[in-house]
């Protein structure tokens, strides 16, 4: 049951519910999606904490209704967490603290994303200041969880992870990619450096549960149980980071040694066995082309939609 846009919270442990938003409202014609997640104290003291806000929407639509059948009034939400600052994450924080009256919790480095011109990946929202900024390794108390603020740079620079160590659980947004999702179909990942040695840093953590916010390929799950299943996920991060000049390289080659854009990101994700067009994969694709050319897989200097193997 994919519980897509229903509203309806799915239980991954103990107190930990799972809420879905589509990822591409309104026809929902991809498998993936973006979840927020709600924090409730198994033993029923503490305030409850939600994990990443979704659209402008999702907050009067699917995580107040969520809320509601797991018994809880709107108001007993003190906390958002954002893992970034990116749309599908975070357009959803004023309306929910409107409706909660819950304070916004964001790291440093990413705060800027709240803060900064009310526009985000294209996207516009409603600019706003965070209530606190967290900073790294910090530990933060969420519905009687205690919690790391564990930095995942690539992705975005301030991308974070929480991770409860008796459980080694660690919930964290879009900054492990594997091989991306079927919207995007190529992993975005603007520090390709910062990645690879955070990929290293996490897979020291020993961790038991890992919870992403959307279900990558080509594992498709939002929650990866047990530690074997994690580092296959881990390994599948490792290997696509590994093998992407590589891939651009072949892709390039096939296509006669230059193409758009556009072309380029399809044939890529087609060599990848995704046999329909990924309505963000050129945008995606765009976000490499300065590496690509460092790199020397890419001339440098061409007009940015024309992509000519060096
Ligand atoms: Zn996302």
């Amino acid at each position: 049951m994919r519980n897509v846009g229903t509203g309806i919270p799915v239980e991954l442990l103990p107190g930990i519910y799972e809420v879905r938003a589509s990822s591409d409202s309104p026809t929902e014609k991809y498998f993936a999606w973006i979840s927020a997640f709600i924090l409730t104290d198994p033993r029923g003291k503490e305030p409850v904490a939600v994990v990443d806000s979704g659209w402008p929407q999702t907050p009067r639509t699917l995580l107040i209704p969520a809320l509601a059948s797991l018994g809880f009034d709107p108001s007993r939400v003190a906390t958002l967490v954002n893992t970034h600052s990116h749309p599908d994450h975070i357009q959803g924080n004023t309306a929910l603290r409107a409706l909660t009256g819950c304070q916004i919790w964001i790291s440093d480095a990413d705060a800027q994303g709240l803060q900064a011109s009310g526009e985000n990946y294209g996207q516009a929202f409603h600019a706003h200041e965070p209530d606190r900024h967290l900073h790294s390794h910090e530990t933060v108390d969420l519905a009687g969880r205690q919690w790391e603020v564990i930095p995942l740079p690539g992705h975005s620079a301030g991308s974070i992870g929480l991770f409860n160590h008796h459980e080694r659980i660690l919930i964290c947004g879009d900054a492990l990619q594997a091989e991306s999702h079927d919207v995007a179909g190529l992993a975005m990942l603007p520090d390709r450096q910062a990645y690879r040695a955070m990929l290293d840093r996490v897979a020291n953590l020993g961790v038991r549960h890992l919870i992403p916010s959307h279900p990558f390929e080509p594992l498709r799950s939002t929650h990866l149980t047990p530690e074997t299943e994690v580092t296959r996920y881990l390994d599948s991060c490792r290997r696509n980071v590994d093998e992407f000049e590589m891939q651009v390289h072949a892709a390039l080659h096939a296509l006669g040694g230059s193409a758009s854009t556009t072309a380029l990101a399809e044939r890529l994700c087609l060599d990848r066995g995704i046999g329909r067009p990924c309505p963000l994969a050129g945008f995606a694709l765009s976000i490499d082309r300065s590496h690509l050319e460092r790199v020397g897989t890419i001339r440098s200097g061409d007009p940015g939609d024309v992509w000519h193997l060096a």
